[in-house]
């Protein structure tokens, strides 16, 4: 049987597409996920600091949040438990450390009012003189949105198969796929099958590219880069309105957290696509600096993990028809954005695959920034210096 859609990769990213596809088109039969995992969502997406920033970004991935984080918040309202709540976002540091991350929608912090929202930086007043908030930025349930987004698209008709992992990528004469599938042997018999298809969508996150190469499309410059993370206790529970507070000079941030605060360094290590483990010493040094520059103390560490943000040289996400495997669609490269940008470009790919066309409410700038790199452009990986935004060099440190 021929399936009309393969989404590669269940993720926020493909399980968000499938269920916005299954709504599209009336129907989630013929669209078939693939993930290669036993589970979904076992990579990124289970790895994320879980917060939706409206300031946090380049142009096209602002827009993107504007509309993301107003559909999550209104699918919410429809559910027993919300998918997103309020959850200020403060940067503090030098001035112009800060003034440098300052998007709009964000004010001014005097010193007193930073001490009084994050009273753990007021033993510093040197390393942290001046700093700004963002309101309006949410926290996601990151697992909640996924399962939303899971049962939205199975309830639909959407059929997802894990540990099937995709090994190849084929065109065929009628312009269809043949996709190579091999099942570990984990949950079930190893096996090795192939499905037709007439679109495939790479939402393969980190291997992206990887999946890019075995269809022969157009390579867009897509590369990995490592972030370590930790859940820890602290001596000094936060109070629930506590913000999540970045360090200006892109060192590391932290975010209350049911069990203490996530922590994590801001760092951005090219990597290949792979199961990521943080460095030895990596969360005990970010303990160690935490407990030098602010107040806070640690008790305990409760879970560390190093998750993969995958950035194409614009730091934009790729989200398009590839120029030269007819049928081969991107939905890939969203970096630190992907979940606060899913669910537009979760509708993006959506009106694309089913109508050709993004409707009036993508400006046209971000429709031509989302688009896949052609062949013969020139895509180079950017220099690491500079505040851009870009993953590899500076923006906010999520
Ligand atoms: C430490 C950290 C903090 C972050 N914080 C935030 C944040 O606060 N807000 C935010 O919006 N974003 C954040 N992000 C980014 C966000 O987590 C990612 O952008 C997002 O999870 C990417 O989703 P994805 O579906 O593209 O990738 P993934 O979740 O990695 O999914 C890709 C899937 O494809 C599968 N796959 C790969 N190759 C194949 C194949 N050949 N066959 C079948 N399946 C395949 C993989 O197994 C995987 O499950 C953060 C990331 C990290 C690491």
């Amino acid at each position: 049987m021929c399936q009309e859609i393969v989404i590669i990769g269940g993720g926020i990213a493909g399980l968000s597409a499938a269920s916005e596809l299954a709504r599209l088109r009336g129907a989630g039969h013929g669209i078939l996920v693939l993930e290669a995992e036993e589970d979904v969502a076992l990579h990124s997406s289970s790895r994320s600091a879980q917060q939706l920033i409206p300031g946090y970004g380049p142009g096209p991935v602002l827009e993107l949040t504007r509309w993301s984080i107003d559909q999550i918040l209104r699918a919410g309202e429809e559910l027993a438990a919300p998918l997103a709540w309020p959850s200020a976002f403060v940067v503090a540091g030098r001035p112009e450390d800060v003034a440098a991350m300052a998007a709009p929608g964000m004010r001014s912090l005097s010193r007193e009012d930073l001490v009084l929202l994050c009273p753990e930086l007021a033993a510093n007043p040197e390393r942290y003189p001046s700093a700004a908030v963002d309101d309006s930025a949410v926290r996601t349930d990151a697992s909640a949105l996924v399962a939303w987004h899971r049962a939205r698209a199975e309830a639909a008709g959407v059929e997802i198969r894990t540990d099937a992992r995709v090994v190849g990528l084929s065109p065929q004469e009628g312009e269809t796929w043949v996709v190579d599938v091999v099942g570990s042997g984990k949950t079930a018999a190893r096996s090795e099958t192939a499905v037709r298809a007439r679109t495939v969508v790479n939402a393969a996150g980190s291997w992206a590219e990887h999946v890019g190469a075995l269809a022969g499309a157009t390579p867009q410059g897509l590369q990995p880069y490592r972030r370590t993370a930790a859940l820890v206790s602290l001596a000094e529970p936060f109070v629930p309105e506590h913000p999540m507070v970045d360090d200006a000079a892109q060192d590391w941030y932290y975010r209350p957290d049911p069990v203490g605060a996530m922590i994590s360094w801001g760092e951005a290590e090219p990597s290949e696509p792979c199961d990521a483990t943080p460095h030895d010493g990596a969360v005990a040094a970010l303990i160690e600096t935490l407990e030098r520059e602010t107040a806070l103390r640690i008790t305990g560490t409760v879970k560390e993990w190093t998750g993969l943000r995958t950035s194409r040289p614009s730091d934009v996400p790729v989200c398009g028809w590839d120029t030269a495997a007819p049928g081969f669609f991107w939905l890939a490269g969203q970096g630190g954005y992907g979940f606060q940008t899913s669910s537009a470009l979760a509708r993006a790919t959506a009106e694309l695959v089913v109508q050709g066309r993004v409707g009036w409410w993508l400006s046209a700038d971000t429709v031509e920034a989302l688009r896949p790199a052609a062949r013969d452009a020139d895509v180079v990986l950017r220099c690491p210096t500079g505040t851009d935004g870009n993953p590899a060099t500076g923006g906010a440190a999520l």
